[in-house]
């Protein structure tokens, strides 16, 4: 990026910076409504995020194994599959299960976050969104992972996630009622 030929110098400059590109941990929002997502990624790019976006689940799924961004906000409604099944299909797959997943839903009933949790998700967040809450718990997960900038080598090594992580023994038949009516 830098054209003084003098990277080192470059970098230091840029890290004075509150947040520089290279720095920014990178998250994926999948979310259906435009004006949430919207809501969503303006607010978090204010707040020194990079963000990945998609409406629907499966794509979610292509997007996070081949961008593998730090952390994942998902929606529980989304037009094909059940954000919650996106969840477990992320978690059982060796190249994203590390990948923090926050759920992001209007069906907050304790019952549902039960069903949230175990189908692998690491948090749970209600909306309406309190962006003070988001953020908290954005930076809960991220926070613990070192910087992946310069010769530090990142392993994805277990994150706060596994406190919630359950051995998902649910199959197919199990999805719509893990899913319920929406
Ligand atoms: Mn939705």
């Amino acid at each position: 990026m830098s054209r003084s030929g003098y990277p080192e110098a470059a970098e230091k400059t840029k890290t004075l910076a509150h947040h520089d590109n290279e720095n920014r941990k990178r998250i994926l929002v999948v979310e259906d409504n435009q004006l949430s997502l919207a809501l969503l990624k303006q607010l978090l790019e204010v707040h020194g995020y990079e963000i990945l976006e998609t409406p629907e689940g499966l794509e979610a799924i292509d997007i996070a194994r081949d961008k593998q961004p730090d952390l994942i906000l998902m929606d529980i409604r989304l037009p094909d599959i059940c954000g919650l099944e996106v969840t477990r299909l992320l978690k059982q797959d060796e190249q994203t299960k590390t990948i923090p997943i926050i759920a992001v839903t209007a069906l907050a009933t304790a019952e549902y976050e039960k069903k949230g949790l175990k189908s692998g998700c690491d948090a749970y967040i209600a909306k309406p969104i309190t962006l003070g809450n988001l953020l908290r718990t954005i930076e809960s997960f991220l926070s613990s992972v070192p910087s992946a900038v310069g010769s530090l080598h990142m392993d994805r090594s277990p994150t706060p996630s596994d406190r919630f992580q359950v051995v998902d023994g649910l199959e197919g038949p199990a999805r719509d009622a893990q899913c319920g009516n929406h």
